[in-house]
């Protein structure tokens, strides 16, 4: 194949490949290896420890769906917790609700939010909205010096790996418990099924045996790990399954939609079985 390819390796034996147009930065900041390519087929991308974090042609799948199911099923939510997403597109997406005040955003790499803000400005825009608290920082710390603080909580993270570890953990979503008020909720990118099913398996159970509602959603992203990825969803009170047909508010989006609010948590059952503690 001539020309220049970027290849993800996302198991030991399969992965993802794509022409490359141009380098723009590479870096090893003091928490991971930061990438910032332009490719033929995707536009810009933010690759960190060789893994693909976004794109600007396929972005707005992920920030969609990690942000309007939660804050559509919260009847006002006015404080919201971004750990991770340091790139700003969950940011963006949240900044959409105008009942949301404050926005806060925790990411421990201070250079992604940097050059997330230079080479992916429709993702990162939102970042410097004033109703938008930027701190770069551990989420993990953050989580565990947070009480009965955020209505809604979005754990944007890597995967569980380096700095992203302690951010898969039980006492992780322990900690979001309290860090969230007595009816709130939180969703985590919880991965793919196809190459991740013990995670999504443990990580359902960790936070079943903590919150009273809790359920796994799904979306298409063609950029990440066998395409189909994973949203678990913790909540104290709110169901998103319950949600009423009023309380979808008019808001500008390419994939969500209130129809898919509830569609997504309709699940193939080899994700199903995992999302219940069974299969392989
Ligand atoms: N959408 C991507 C995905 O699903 O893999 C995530 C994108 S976002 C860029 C991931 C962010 O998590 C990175 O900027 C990374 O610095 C941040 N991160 C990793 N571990 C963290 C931690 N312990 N605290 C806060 N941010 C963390």
């Amino acid at each position: 194949m001539a020309g220049l390819w970027y290849t993800e390796k996302q198991t030991e034996n399969f992965g993802i490949t794509m022409k490359i147009k141009k380098t723009h930065h590479v870096e090893q900041t003091d928490f991971q290896l930061l990438e910032i390519v332009e490719t033929e087929e995707w536009g810009n991308m933010l690759f960190l420890d060789g893994m693909v974090m976004t794109s600007e042609r396929d972005e707005f799948v992920y920030h969609e769906m990690v942000a309007h199911v939660p804050l559509f099923t919260h009847p006002d939510p006015k404080k919201v917790l971004v750990v991770g997403g340091g790139d700003g597109g969950v940011i963006r997406e949240v900044l959409k609700h105008p009942g949301v005040e404050q926005a806060v955003l925790v990411d421990i790499d201070g250079k992604v939010i940097e050059y997330s803000k230079e080479y992916l400005p429709s993702i990162a825009g939102g970042l410097d909205d004033p109703r938008v608290d930027v701190q770069v920082g551990d989420g993990f710390m953050h989580i565990a010096e947070s009480e009965n603080e955020y209505d809604v909580i979005l754990v944007d993270s890597t995967e569980p790996v380096g700095p992203a570890v302690n951010l898969f953990t039980k006492g992780f979503y322990a900690g979001i418990s309290k860090a969230l008020k007595e009816d709130g909720l939180f969703v985590a990118q919880s991965d793919n099924p196809w190459f991740k099913a013990d995670l999504i398996r443990q990580v359902q159970k960790d936070v079943r045996e903590i919150f009273p509602v809790t359920r796994l959603y799904t979306a298409n992203i063609p950029t990440y790990p066998s395409g189909l990825w994973c949203f678990t969803l913790g909540s104290k009170k709110y169901d998103p399954l319950e949600v009423e047909a009023d309380r979808f508010h008019e808001i500008d989006t390419k994939y969500y939609t209130d129809e898919l609010h509830k569609a997504a948590f309709v699940l193939p059952k080899f994700v199903k079985d995992l999302a219940e503690g069974e299969g392989e």
